[in-house]
């Protein structure tokens, strides 16, 4: 039995703890230690135009950003991959590559192992050396990995769930994040990658969705996405919303916009707050949720800026600003990266902490995919330590199933990493389907984290 003299302090509970919570302040990194921003100003870094006119497109814009804070092999890593195995073109708000090697020293050898070691610039600039050596792509990755198209109703909206859909309204982003599901669609065509292209006007396209949104009462909840809804027009978005909003069955209006943290500066415009707030006030005066839908995958990008883009949100009307990020090997698949970047959400800038994708199977993203039994063991990790209606559950995004949380599985074949799933519904292409409800449907880890058996039996089967 424990003496009372010997009960540990407060501070040693925490340290106790697998891990210890620790309330941080958010920071906007200084822009000014970039040599190619050694010059602006508050106003221009808080100005959204400024921002897009700014955005790094390509290795030369990079350099007039960074100059010799990276290293020669760092540009060469940078134009390797992009001539060879990126799915998305480079496109990188100020603001995105700001929050990258934030307290790195200013050598070059330095800057650019912090670079290269940045959870951030894992994902939104990948390089060559990043990527999986042996097994780029898994065997069965796919473009579309979700099928979305397939299951398009009319051009840009897909009808998977019963009682959902998600409207592509436009095929751009303020930003290109390389691991992106759309890759099929969003985006310019990379030398790997020739993009398909929505063919509709958006006008037509858009009569289309509202079209059969009326004629489809059992769909209550609409999805307004892209792309980032940031790229549609304002006027357009708005407009769009409206009509969506006079359909008296559409209960649940979600925004699906990354810029709230890649491009905050958008979401914080006078003419788009106004406009979010007579879109607000019109959805509540009807009853209809409307929330703001972000991708937020690291605690770094948290940052005062977000923050206010956030709460101004909620302040205009919005009825919540939720994150849906995507679990990445290098970006933040450990306990402490999840929980660190949900604190800085739920705590520091009001945002949901809601789901976290598995990273879906599209080509060359081997090396940020995790196996389902990683992701299983992290959920069970960040368990117990945020609200629990903030606790995010981590879901594998099946192809033809659709979201499940990761130990929903049916059965699971650890030595090849094939898992298996079931579902509850149909999706819009299997109405007729008497098999849909029965089938298996398979899910693959990453092969680079099997045993020698399974490495192997996949060697055989390429
Ligand atoms: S913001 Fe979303 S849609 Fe745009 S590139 Fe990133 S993941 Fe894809």
């Amino acid at each position: 039995m424990t003496a009372l003299h010997d009960a540990p302090t407060a501070l040693e509970r925490l340290d106790r703890q697998p891990y210890t919570y620790v309330r941080r302040e958010l920071v906007e990194p200084d822009w000014r230690r970039f040599p190619g921003w050694a010059h602006v100003t508050d106003a221009q870094w808080r100005d959204a135009q400024w921002q897009r006119v700014n955005c790094v497109k390509n290795v030369k814009q990079l350099r007039k950003v960074a100059g010799d804070l990276l290293t020669e092999k760092f540009y060469d890593d940078l134009a390797a991959d992009q001539e060879n195995f990126a799915t998305m073109s480079m496109l990188l708000p100020p603001q995105m590559l700001n929050t990258m090697a934030v307290d790195a020293p200013l050598s070059p050898a330095e800057f650019t192992d912090a670079f290269l070691a940045d959870p951030v610039r894992r994902y939104m600039l990948p390089v060559r050396s990043d990527r999986d050596p042996r097994w780029p792509s898994h065997p069965h990755s796919q473009r579309d990995s979700l099928h979305e198209a397939e299951m398009w109703v009319v051009e840009g909206l897909t009808h998977r769930y019963p009682t959902k859909v998600l409207a592509e309204m436009v095929s751009t982003c303020p930003q290109y994040c390389g691991h992106c599901t759309r890759m099929d669609l969003v985006g310019n065509s990379t030398p790997l990658i020739d993009k398909h292209k929505l063919s509709l006007k958006p006008v037509d396209r858009q009569d289309q969705m509202i079209e059969y949104l009326k004629k489809t009462p059992g769909v209550r909840d609409v999805v307004v996405s892209g792309g980032d809804v940031a790229n549609v027009p304002w006027p357009q978005l708005e407009s769009f919303l409206m009509r969506v909003l006079d359909i008296d069955t559409v209960r649940d209006v979600r925004l699906a916009t990354k810029a709230l943290a890649g491009l905050p500066q958008h979401w914080l415009q006078p003419r788009v707050v106004e406009g979010l707030e007579r879109v607000a006030r019109t959805a509540s005066r009807r009853g209809v949720n409307l929330a703001i839908h972000t991708h937020v995958n690291h605690a770094q990008s948290v940052t005062p800026l977000v923050a206010e883009a956030a709460r101004t949100a909620l302040e205009v009307g919005v009825r919540d600003v939720r994150n849906q990020g995507v679990l990445m090997k290098g970006v933040n698949a450990t306990p402490d990266d999840l929980l660190d970047l949900c604190f800085a959400l739920q705590g520091e800038a009001n945002i949901l902490p809601y789901y976290f994708y598995m990273c879906d199977m599209i080509p060359n993203a081997e090396h940020w995919r995790v196996s389902v039994w990683e992701a299983q063991e992290l959920q069970h990790a960040i368990m117990g330590y945020l609200p629990g209606y903030a606790t995010p559950r981590i879901v594998c995004d099946v192809p033809y199933v659709g979201k499940r949380w990761v130990h929903q599985l049916e059965e699971y074949d650890r030595e090849l990493g094939i898992s298996y799933w079931t579902k509850n519904y149909r999706t819009g292409i299997e109405l007729e389907d008497p098999e849909a409800l029965n089938r298996r449907y398979p899910y693959y880890d990453p092969i680079s984290t099997l045993g020698e058996t399974g490495q192997k039996w996949w060697a055989g089967q390429s």
